[in-house]
């Protein structure tokens, strides 16, 4: 639909084309709707619809994702995560621990990396692991010690929900909602995810095309979403060097084809803490829109991703490293 246009408008499309027996159905915002067309024997005729009151472009599509690309937002957009705006010309930097262990150690991280001009923490509540034996998160008491942490810091909440049972709890603290990397193609739970309310910040997972990270992100959008973040992690590759493949090539590729903003975890791309503050500028470098870094007070006794954790003073050299990058390419943060 043009710019401006109404629901109702929108409405007499769908109905055009629900009577050709077409499904129809409106999506996007208030801001900018469209209507989806789609099922049928035959494709639609433009010609049926071009003409009608508040129609601005029939685009064909064959590609699995509308709402995620630059066709439906040719700007970039900017998604607002309690009042933080991500993308842009900004450059943000969220970090905290991988999980959530113990208030001492939340509130020390938190502080510390407030101070460095911070103004979203990550921390895992429920985590995600390989073996059953492994620490699992501290799952609701987490979400109670990141609820205390942002009364008393003021600091905006990123942590992951793992399933739609808990998302209601994680929602009402989180003010950006994780979808990590195992979950990319969780359908179900991208669908509850998009209608909850909040902002999602969608990992890619290890084994994803773009093509499929974006039409994950169209799953969220779909369900409408106010605000989807992609976030580079790493992919599965054959060295010994690195636990991932940072797949930074992917950044310029997502500008061409989205206009999400997209942050790079150098955290769990390299699982390892001397590659975090290179692969950070390089990520700024190639176009992020900002990081996702694990910091721990104490990060040889972390129970969980400690070899990739930064400490409190790597954090400071970190932000005193990026800043020349970001500042080289015009960008602020
Ligand atoms: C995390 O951010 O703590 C995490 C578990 O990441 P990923 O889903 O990318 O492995
Ligand atoms: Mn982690």
């Amino acid at each position: 639909m043009a710019e401006g246009a109404s629901r109702e408008q929108a409405e007499r499309v769908a109905a055009i084309a629900r009577g050709q027996r077409f499904h129809a159905e409106i999506v996007g915002n208030d801001s900018r709707l469209a209507v989806a067309i789609t099922g049928g024997a035959a494709k639609p005729a433009p010609q049926a619809f071009n003409m009608l009151p508040g129609v601005g472009r029939v685009v064909t599509q064959s590609s699995p994702y509308f709402l995620a690309s630059r066709l439906y937002s040719p700007e970039d957009v900017i998604v607002d995560v309690g009042g933080i705006p991500i993308g842009g010309n900004n450059v943000v930097t969220i970090a905290g621990p991988c999980a959530v262990e113990s208030e001492e150690q939340l509130f020390a991280v938190a502080e510390r990396v407030q101070k460095r001009g911070v103004s979203i923490l990550r921390a895992g509540a429920w985590k995600l692991r390989t073996s059953p034996w492994s620490f699992q998160g501290l799952e609701s008491k987490a979400l109670d010690l990141l609820a205390e942490v942002k009364r008393s810091t003021g600091l905006k909440i990123v942590t992951e929900v793992v399933s739609e049972t808990t998302l209601g709890i994680v929602a009402e603290v989180a003010d950006l909602v994780q979808i990590g990397a195992r979950n990319m193609k969780n359908y179900p739970l991208l669908k509850a995810v998009g209608g909850c309310g909040r902002p999602a910040l969608l990992k890619r997972g290890p084994d994803a095309l773009l093509s499929e990270l974006l039409s994950s992100a169209e799953y969220l959008l779909a369900a409408g979403s106010p605000g989807v973040i992609l976030c580079e992690r790493g992919v599965s590759g054959f060295g010994d060097h690195a636990r991932n493949t940072l797949d930074l090539a992917v950044v310029p590729a997502v500008k061409k084809r989205s206009p999400l903003p997209i942050l790079v975890d150098p955290s769990h791309g390299t699982g390892n803490r001397d590659m975090v503050l290179p692969l950070s500028r390089a990520a700024i470098a190639v176009g992020a829109d900002g990081l996702l870094v694990e910091v721990h007070n104490r990060p040889e006794e972390a129970l969980s991703d400690g070899p990739q954790a930064l400490s409190l003073d790597d954090f400071d050299r970190l932000m005193d490293g990026v800043a020349p990058i970001t500042a080289a390419i015009g960008r602020s943060s």
